[in-house]
């Protein structure tokens, strides 16, 4: 199965992303976290990309492809994919296409978590106080979920038509969420069968 899960920051998308990898066995391509490594690790691309992360703008098209490229080029010759993160505006997605076209393994499933912006806001606040990541303050959510509205929300327009498109509401507790996503997934999963050549 070739998944995509998209949702708004401070949605609980990487939890759900992990949970849903490990239940199906599939490799979980998350550019955030490669994002990140790539500053810890504090390597020349690393630097270029850690103003976009502190500011909570997305990093350019060219440096997240350099980055995730390799994973998600092993993701695709492996036939099956979770992709977290990537892509995150059209310009990627059609980049993606371009890459998985050769496998024949283009995205089928897309999962998108609705969450209203003060749910997600009070969510945030929950895990900042005990002790979020460094691009969850306040003022970069509000900077995020913008980004959110103005370059992903589109994606799901784009996949209609090109995938499976289906929207999942976020803001239950995290068990609950977890079980309407499989539920869906199983639901598909017959017409989601290898369809590579
Ligand atoms: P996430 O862990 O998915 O919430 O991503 C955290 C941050 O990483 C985002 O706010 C962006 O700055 C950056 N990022 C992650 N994935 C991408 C992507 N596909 N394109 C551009 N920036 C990204």
């Amino acid at each position: 199965m070739r998944l995509l899960l998209i949702g708004p920051p401070a949605s609980g998308k990487g939890t759900q992303a992990a949970r849903i990898a490990d239940q199906y066995h599939l490799p979980h391509v998350e550019s955030g976290e490669l994002l990140r490594q790539e500053v810890e690790a504090r390597t020349e691309i690393g630097r270029r990309i850690q103003p976009y992360l502190e500011q909570g703008d997305l990093v350019p098209d060219d440096i997240v492809l350099d980055v995730v490229g390799t994973t998600l080029g092993k993701a695709a010759v492996s036939g099956g994919f979770l992709l977290d993160g990537f892509p995150r505006n059209v310009d990627q997605a059609k980049e993606l296409d371009v890459l998985t076209a050769p496998q024949g393994a283009s995205v089928q499933l897309v999962i998108v978590l609705d969450a209203d912006q003060e749910h997600l806001l009070e969510r945030m606040r929950e895990r900042a106080a005990v002790g979020g990541r460094a691009d969850d303050t306040e003022e970069t959510i509000r900077h995020r979920l913008a980004v959110y509205e103005e370059q992903t929300v589109p994606l799901t327009e784009y996949y209609e038509g090109r995938a499976m498109v289906r929207h999942i509401d976020g803001r239950p507790p995290i068990d609950e969420v977890t079980a309407a996503i499989t539920a869906t997934v199983d639901d598909l999963k017959g017409s989601l069968d290898d369809d590579r050549p």
